[in-house]
Parts: structure tokens; sequence; C-alpha cells
């Protein structure tokens, strides 16, 4: 949908949590500023749980109480509104669907504009930014391009919050080289599994959470959509694991690809690799009996590296370029919507004020929530794996001396329950047993 004669102030490219809420602060504070944000995705369906954090939530109303104007109770009205919002969620936990709804729909009261892929027909990539900006209209523009030039052309800013695979950023602040990227490093490990089910098996959703990522055993699922005549819809369903696992994963040479059959032989080998076979194992399990079907499962490492982008905002073509949330972080962080939240309440004030000074302080601020979440989340990595691994330990005595009962236990139990444990199934080398069949042969 072409907006005829539109002009905008703010460009929003993303409207995750961090989009969102920078989009409803911005119009609760100034409803006349005229922002647009832009999101490929037609409609949210990420249903996993985010915890949303006190802090996070504070900075936002802490900002937002700053602009309440006194005697003014039909403008503090929209504060209120987005305040009473967003202390509703303060230290629960929400959909992420749910959130980004709730705050796109405050933003659009308050008068910005959410372009979602009906609407906006292209998705924003390097070389499409190239082609759109710049003061001089470049020949060969297709109509899509036209219009997202018509989007970009008056706007003043543009802030960059689609996510940890950012192109604003990849465009303007690294250039896309590699050499560039501030701070690299491996931080979260993911075992892949990518497989198709019949779209029923994966009502659930996504499950997990990347709070929990750095202990073993976190799944969650993502669906991209299903093919047209296609009975099957893929899945990715990501384990994160520990750094002992991937390695153990990483360290079989000889293995170019992972499937079952290969886990099932490694698993008999590598206690790190049967520990997580048995998840994997109980995972498709769980699948077939929700009545699933699977084809050509494959078993994937990817590590997942961090870095922040080495600038925050940058000037080009007289408009100020600018980055928040898991765009700016490059990877998804845990707790990702809470710095999100917390760049966001630093980067209205920003926005509104738009000097080279209000940049600069939140270039600042940034840098120092940026080091804080990683510091604190690097400090949780450890203590809780170290925790585990020292209560282990401590239980091992009191285990051994519990022995003899809990297996007069299990042996009585073993009469009634007649079906095999998944522990019992991967000891015996029969994780073949659940064996996933195959997609029938398409017929033309
Ligand atoms: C399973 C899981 C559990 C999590 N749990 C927690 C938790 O408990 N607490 C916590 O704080 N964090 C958690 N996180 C992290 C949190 O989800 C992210 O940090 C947060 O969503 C980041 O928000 P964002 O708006 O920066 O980016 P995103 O949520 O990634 O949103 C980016 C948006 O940009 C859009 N987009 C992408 N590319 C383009 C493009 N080229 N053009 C237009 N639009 C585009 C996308 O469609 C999307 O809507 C979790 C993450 C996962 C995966």
């Amino acid at each position: 949908m072409a907006i005829d004669g539109s002009h905008f102030d703010v460009v929003i490219v993303g409207a995750g949590p961090a989009g969102a809420l920078t989009a409803a602060m911005l119009t609760a504070v100034k409803p006349d500023l005229k922002v647009c944000v832009l999101d490929h995705r037609s409609e949210t369906r990420r249903h996993y749980g985010l915890s949303i954090a006190k802090d996070a939530i504070q900075a936002a109303t802490q900002t937002l109480k700053g602009y309440l104007r006194p005697d003014d109770k039909v403008y503090n009205q929209r504060i209120y509104t987005l305040i009473d919002k967003l202390q509703s969620w303060s230290g629960t936990t929400q959909k992420v669907s749910d959130l980004e709804i709730e705050l796109a729909t405050l933003a659009k009261a308050s008068g910005a504009t959410i372009l979602r892929k009906e609407e906006y027909r292209e998705t924003l990539t390097k070389d499409v930014f190239d082609r759109v900006l710049g003061t001089e209209e470049k020949p060969g523009l297709t109509d899509t391009e036209k219009e997202l030039r018509g989007y970009f052309k008056d706007a003043r800013i543009i802030v960059g919050a689609e996510g940890h695979h950012s192109a604003v950023r990849q465009r303007f602040m690294e250039g896309g080289d590699e050499e560039k990227r501030a701070d690299v490093k491996i931080f979260q490990h993911v075992i892949e599994l990518k497989f198709k089910t019949i779209p029923e098996t994966t009502k659930r959703g996504m499950k997990g959470s990347v709070k929990d990522s750095h202990c073993e055993g976190v799944a969650f699922e993502t669906m991209p959509n299903k093919k047209e005549g296609d009975p099957f819809k893929p899945v990715s369903t990501h384990f994160f694991v520990g750094k002992k696992t991937y390695e153990a994963f990483q360290g079989a040479e000889d293995r170019t690809a992972w499937n079952l059959e290969t886990l099932q032989e490694e698993a008999s080998k590598n206690p790190s690799v049967a520990n997580q076979a048995l998840k994997i194992a109980h995972y498709l399990k769980g699948l077939l009996d929700r009545g699933g079907c699977c084809v050509e499962p494959q078993i994937k490492r990817l590590p997942i590296q961090m870095y922040k982008s080495p600038e925050v905002y940058k000037a080009y073509d007289g408009k100020i370029i600018t980055l928040v949330g898991d765009a700016l972080s490059g990877a998804v962080l845990a707790r990702g919507v809470n710095k999100a939240f917390m760049e966001a309440s630093q980067l209205v004030p920003a926005i509104l004020e738009n000097s080279e000074k209000a940049f600069k302080n939140y270039e600042k601020a940034v840098g120092k929530i940026y080091e804080n979440e990683k510091w604190w989340a690097e400090f949780k990595a450890f203590w809780i794996e170290g925790g585990r691994h020292a209560l282990r330990y401590f239980f091992k005595p009191v285990k051994f001396i519990l022995w003899p009962v809990t297996a007069l236990y299990f042996y009585c139990k073993s009469f009634f329950v007649k079906e095999p444990s998944l522990g019992d199934l991967l000891r015996k080398n029969t994780l073949r047993a659940l064996e996933i069949p195959r997609a029938p042969e398409k017929t033309s």
C-alpha cells in the first residue's frame, strides 16, 4: 500500500519489542512526530515467553515520566496508558507476540504508521538500502523500491531494530566487514535439528528460554511457513547446550553430517553426546506421541557469536542512522528484551532532541547497558553451570547411600510400567525404535 504524500520524520525498521516500544514511546510523548515502522512479517507468530525484568520497565517508565506536563490531563493520558501497560508487565513473563501487538496497537493509537508484509512489500537488505537511499533517485528502481524510497526520503532518523541479522547494522555500521565487528566471541552453543512434521504436532510453538540457555537441554522450535501443496511444515529446533556437549559434537571430526543414526553411534561412545541424544529422543518422542510425522532429520552445530556494533549511530545523507535491541548486540541475548527496553528508553530522548550530543549520550549509555548485560549473562552462565556440576558431585555420595532403596523402587515399578524408559531405549541401542517415518513421495 503506497501512502500517498506520506512523509515520515522517523522510520523504524523492525516491529519487534525494541522497534515497537521505541515507536510507542515516541508517539506517546510527541504525537505530532511522524513515525513509521516497517516489518517484513505479516503478523507476529512468536509465542515463546519473555521474562520482563523490573529494571527494564523502570527505565522506560522513568523516561516517560520525564515528559509529563503539569496540568495537561489530555496530553498526559497517552503517556499514562503506556506506563500502565508497561508496569503491568513488570516482573512477569509475556508472550513475544502479545508484547509486540500491544505495543504496536498503542503506537498506532498515538498516530504511528505500522506497515507489515502486506503493505510493505520489499525486504530491506544491504543492497536495497543502497538503491533506495541517497539524495538523487537512482535509475531503474522497481515500484516497491520507489515506495520504500518514499518512506525514507524525508526521514531525519532511521532506526535499525530488526533483530540480530540487522541489515541497517551491516550496511551502515560495519559495511559487512567481519573484521570491523567489535568484541566478537562465541557466546552460546546450539545443536540444531531440522525436519518436517505435520503442522498439528508443533502447535505448542516455541518453548524454552534463552534465560536458561547456558544450561543444557533447552529447546525451542521455529516454524517457517509451509510450502503450498506440501502437507509438511519445516521445523528447526534449537537445543542450547553447554560448551562440553558442543565440543563433543565438534570433536567427532569424521562426521560431516549428523543424523539420528550417527547420533546413535556417537552416543554409545561419548556420554556428552548420549546425554544430548536422550534429550533429542525425548523431544522426538513427544512429537510422535502427538501424531507427528517427520522426515529427513539433520543435526547441526551452531556457534552463536555475539558482538556489539562498533558504531551505535552514524550520519548518512543528512540523516542519523542508529540501532537498538538485538540489532545492536548482533545476537539473541539472554535478557535481550530487557536490554532492548533499556536502550529504547535512552534512544527516545536522543531522537526527540535530535542532536549530535544526544546521540553521543545514547552511544555512551548503550555501551554501559551492553557491558552490564554481557557481564551478567556470563556470570550466570558460569555460576549456573558450575553450581549444577558442584551439586551433582555433592549429591553423588547421597545417591550412593540411597541406591539400594531407589534400585528396589525402580525394580518394583518395572513390574507395573511396561513401556521402556528413554534411558532404556538409548542404553539398549534402540534409539532407532523412534525411527521417524519418511514423507510419502510427492504426487504431481
Ligand atoms: C526462545 C527465546 C526465549 C527468550 N527469552 C527471553 C527472556 O526470557 N528474557 C529476555 O529478556 N529475552 C529473551 N529472549 C531474547 C529476546 O527475544 C530478544 O532479545 C528480543 O526479542 C529482541 O527484540 P528486538 O526487537 O531487538 O528484535 P526481534 O525480536 O528480533 O525483532 C526484530 C523484528 O524485525 C523484523 N525484521 C527483521 N528483518 C527485517 C527486515 N529486513 N525488514 C523489516 N523487518 C525486519 C522481524 O520480523 C521482527 O519483528 C528470548 C529469545 C528466544 C529466542
